[in-house]
């Protein structure tokens, strides 16, 4: 099927245009990035510390691509804030659209590095899949975004403006309804910076969007659970198992030695306890490797009985990576085993595969300078002069 054209710069892509080519010093901030930081500016600019929740409706309610859209905000402020602050930290390289509706975007952070994140249409759902970390730490061998392993943790700010840039997507009429961060990196490895930005995102004067609307997805780290289940216990929690045995999983998800599916469930449990969400588990079904009957049977043994929602993920293939789709027939066996033991199994669907939005990949393949081949849209912007440091 033919994608839909596209796209011509947008003016959320114009906006960054015009702010990566006004030259920016680095003694400007990120807006996003703190919002202490802002209220400690207003207070030395003896302005009141409500203009910082006024810029802040601005941003995510009312889409201000500029300070200049900032109508009601005094003449003088505005310009005080031109020269201290920068919204955009970001240039869009590329925008890919699928015919499904979901699009893509490849960012292009201040000191070169890039990242994705993916908006998906679905019925009424506008649900944004984000990334945490430059690259991952992980190495999960069947995913593009570990492979070259982690470069760094995104910023709280750099977090919050993927939330922005695919919010400047939608007509004004929509907005955001839900959060997965299900990109690259493994969000429980930057908790610090993400969970500030959840926090923003939550908030009546971010984008509103309920705890309850917001995915955090982990490959499973017994510690990061455990911290979560202590601070932020509403997040729906995603645990990627992708083999219900040690041995598979360490080869699929080295990181898996370190713990061991034992530790993992029990901290998934924790949370279930504390948070009171059921708990889903995503099991991505490669080919040949983890698709057999005898390998349900044994995610039906260790799911227990759980109140669990599991996700099978029928493999998307990556460049340059041997792993393959599952056949109908196999993947039909495996869900016929885990319907059959009563097992609430769905099959996410896999929208916007013809842009390669399996995370990591279009990264990977601009890297490559490799044309996606699906990709129908591609625009390079100037690079934002380097101003913050990397956190
Ligand atoms: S699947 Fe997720 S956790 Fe695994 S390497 Fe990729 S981004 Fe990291």
């Amino acid at each position: 099927m033919p994608l839909l054209p596209i796209i011509d710069v947008d003016a959320n892509s114009k906006a960054s245009l015009v702010d990566a080519q006004s030259a920016l010093g680095a003694e400007q901030l990120a807006i996003l990035e703190s919002n202490e930081t802002l209220l400690a500016w207003l207070k030395s600019q003896q302005q009141p510390a409500w203009r910082a929740q006024a810029i802040q409706r601005w941003l995510f309610g009312r889409r201000a691509a500029s300070f200049d859209d900032m109508t009601d905000l005094p003449l003088s402020l505005r310009t005080k804030l031109q020269n201290r602050y920068r919204i955009w930290t970001t240039s869009i390289v590329t925008h890919a659209v699928a015919e499904d509706g979901t699009e893509k975007l490849l960012l292009e952070l201040h000191d070169g590095q890039r990242i994705e994140c993916v908006l998906l249409r679905e019925q009424e759902r506008r649900t944004v899949c984000i990334s945490s970390q430059v690259g991952c730490a992980m190495g999960c061998v069947f995913c593009a975004s570990g492979i070259d392993g982690v470069v760094r943790n995104l910023t709280t700010g750099e977090i919050l403006e993927q939330l922005l840039r695919l919010a400047h997507l939608l007509p004004i009429t929509e907005r955001i309804s839900h959060i997965v961060v299900m990109g690259m990196g493994e969000p429980l490895a930057n908790l610090d910076r993400l969970l500030p930005a959840l926090a923003t995102a939550q908030h009546p004067d971010g984008l509103g969007i309920s705890q309850r609307r917001i995915t955090v997805s982990t490959v499973g780290l017994p510690k990061g659970i455990d911290r979560l289940s202590e601070e932020n216990p509403g997040y729906h929690l995603a645990v990627s198992l992708h083999a219900a045995d040690d041995a598979l999983r360490t080869q699929l998800v080295p990181i898996n030695k370190s713990s061991g599916l034992a530790e993992i469930m029990a901290s998934a449990d924790r949370y279930w306890e504390v948070s009171g969400r059921r708990l889903t588990f995503e099991y991505v079904l490669l080919g040949s490797v983890n698709d057999s009957p005898e390998q349900a049977r044994d995610l039906v043994r260790l799911l227990g009985g759980r109140a669990a929602l599991v996700n099978i993920i029928p493999y998307n293939s990556v460049v340059g990576l041997p792993w393959r789709e599952p056949t109908q027939g196999s993947r039909e066996r495996f869900l016929d085993v885990l319907r059959a033991a009563g097992v609430n199994v769905q099959v996410r669907r896999r929208k916007g595969a013809k842009i390669d939005a399996a995370c990591g990949q279009l990264r990977r393949l601009a890297a490559q300078a490799i044309q996606p081949i699906s990709t129908t849209a591609t625009k390079t912007v100037p690079k934002m002069p380097p101003s913050q440091t990397a956190q």
